[in-house]
């Protein structure tokens, strides 16, 4: 197999439409009148070639670059973003993750700043923990003043974000964190209730065990001044929750982030402590680490009707190798971020088409069974990965961490492997559900020009329709104006089960396939929205919380049907 058979019949049959115009609009280079200069297939040789060359061409790069090449070309595995956008060009920066620290100091919030203009320039997402800045009444020494707490200074990173477009392609994302125990915590889960304000920024609530516990046992918990240590008062945990509830309830902000459970599976404590997540949230990082992502898309992998772990192996191994190569060929935005990401290597693969993958083999996702293949599948991509990074470590060394003292596990070359990421447009370009999300419509009418309108319809439910005969123009139509393929007797039940959308599979049951994931294979952590119906209560709200902490999840974001105008980054509407 080779590169004589990439002719512009396959690509015609491999990219859609959509995939095309993202893709113009996006990621191909252009000329200087501003017109796209390339092509899928050069840009795939772009990407195969630079990553493959990585620091210097390696004896195996020719064989390197073929393969980077197929898996691309053929969809099997798409890296993120910036680095189908930068590999083999100037910028060279091709990660999508970053977490800056912010110091409690004028001088460190003011560098973060710029240390985060400069992340987003070249495409970057940054997540910044604001826990360790002092309280909005604490003194200020040199100015015998007070400070003017978190949330202030949030503000400054906010209109910072506004006036810098990502790269000119993306614009900037930010997640910011705040500690529960922290003593501006009232008015950072509040914050964003102004839906003009903070509008570059994910908020996330980082929510500590000892919280968990005075909740269970409805009790009180500390807020600690971080400048000084000192218990600046006492609050009923569950008051907290119920405001945390409430705003969730009410527009899906703040996200909770379960920052202990996180840094249980942190793989170099010896380095420091997770204080907070990209804005996404699938990426949990030490302070200046970047890390790359890469989603194997799980549609390409289904052969009459079973998996084809042969091929999947063979994939992950490449991807393993890709991303690891990225590290090498990067261009970082400032040296702090090379020495840590250097220091750990660390690298997130992950999957997208989950929910293609369960419709190919006729399983609905939201049952016992799709979370048991999920969970095997992923299981099954981290241990490939996971090898392959241990024969990296033999052939090129252990990422310069590694400590056989003090980390349980064996040398490596990435000290982490997989997440689960969003693909909000890798996704479009694969065709496929994004990331471990499943579909959020069957059947769209969109309206085109003079009134006519297009009649979009879910391939497999297309196939599935003309196959056993009931498809209809008239019911696609029923199925797009109800929004649901539940309760249209035309459809077989069985259908029904598996054509079950976002909105149409039960809240626990994300949670249940969000907890499957992150307990089989998933090291970092899991872009994923709980969808809630519009009825849903605040007991609703308060019980998911409860459920994914208990099911080991390292994060939550719920939404609730129509209850936000507009989101930071939406996935679907983002392109
Ligand atoms: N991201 C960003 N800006 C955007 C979209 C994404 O900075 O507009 C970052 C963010 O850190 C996010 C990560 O990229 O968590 C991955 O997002 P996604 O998988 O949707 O990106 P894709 O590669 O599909 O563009």
């Amino acid at each position: 197999e080779g590169e004589e058979v990439m002719t512009a019949d396959i690509r015609a049959q491999v990219l859609t439409e959509t995939a095309e115009t993202v893709l113009q609009r996006r990621y191909y280079l252009k000329d200087a009148e501003g017109k796209p200069r390339e092509t899928w297939e050069t840009l795939c040789r772009r990407v195969a070639d630079a990553v493959a060359e990585a620091k210097q061409k390696p004896t195996n790069y020719e064989e390197l670059r073929r393969r980077f090449f197929h898996m691309i070309y053929h969809l099997d595995f798409l890296p993120n973003s910036p680095c189908l956008m930068n590999a083999g060009t100037d910028l060279g920066q091709l990660s999508a993750c970053f977490v800056l620290p912010v110091p409690d100091s004028m001088d460190g919030i003011f560098t973060a700043i710029r240390n985060g203009a400069l992340v987003h320039k070249t495409g970057g997402g940054t997540g910044y923990s604001f826990s360790r800045l002092r309280s909005k009444d604490a003194s200020v020494r040199s100015t015998q003043g007070v400070a003017s707490g978190p949330l202030s200074f949030a503000a400054v990173f906010d209109a910072a974000t506004e006036t810098i477009k990502q790269g000119g392609k993306r614009r900037g994302a930010n997640m910011g964190v705040l500690r529960i125990d922290h003593p501006d915590i009232l008015d950072f889960i509040v914050a964003k209730q102004d839906q003009q304000k903070f509008n570059n920024f994910n908020f996330s609530v980082a929510i500590t065990d000892a919280f968990m516990t005075a909740l269970a046992e409805d009790g009180d918990y500390d807020l600690i001044e971080p400048s000084t240590g000192a218990v600046r008062r006492s609050l009923k945990a569950r008051e907290v929750f119920e405001q945390i509830v409430d705003l969730a309830w009410l527009n899906g902000e703040p996200g909770v982030l379960f920052i202990d459970s996180a840094n249980r599976d942190n793989p170099t404590p010896q380095l420091g402590l997770f204080e907070a997540t990209n804005p996404c949230g699938e990426q949990w990082l030490l302070p200046y680490e970047s890390c790359n992502l890469g989603s194997i898309n799980l549609a390409r992998f289904v052969e009459n009707g079973a998996i084809d772990y042969d091929r999947l192996q063979e994939t992950v191994q490449t991807a393993t190798v890709f991303l690891d190569n990225v590290i090498d060929c990067n261009r970082f935005p400032i040296p702090e971020i090379e020495e840590m990401t250097l220091k750990t290597r660390k690298i997130g693969l992950g999957i997208m088409g989950l929910h293609d993958l369960l419709i190919q083999l006729g399983i609905p996702y939201g049952s016992d069974q799709g979370r048991q293949v999920a969970a095997t599948v992923m299981q099954f991509i981290h241990d490939a990965a996971e090898a392959e990074s241990i024969r990296l470590a033999e052939e090129k060394g252990a990422f310069p961490a590694y400590d056989a003292t003090l980390n349980d596990y064996p040398p490596r070359r990435n000290a982490a492997l997989t997440s689960i990421q969003p693909t909000g447009t890798v996704s479009m370009i694969a065709d496929c559900a994004s990331g471990c999300e499943p579909y959020f419509s069957i059947v769209m009418i969109k309206h085109v020009m003079d009134g006519d309108r297009l009649i979009l319809v879910n391939k497999y439910f297309e196939q599935v329709a003309r196959a056993e005969g009931f498809y209809s123009e008239e019911l696609m139509q029923k199925v797009a104006d109800s929004g649901t393929v539940i309760g249209h007797k035309e459809i077989p039940k069985k259908w029904q089960e598996i054509f079950r959308t976002a909105q149409d599979i039960c809240p626990d049951d994300h949670i249940k396939m969000q907890g499957a994931l992150q307990k089989s294979g998933v090291d970092s952590s899991i872009s994923k929205t709980i969808n809630l119906p519009s009825t849903a209560t605040r007991e609703d709200v308060k019980h998911s919380y409860v459920l994914g902490y208990n099911l080991g999840c390292k994060g939550l974001t719920v939404y609730r049907d129509g209850s936000r105008d507009s989101q930071v980054l939406n996935t679907k509407e983002r392109s």
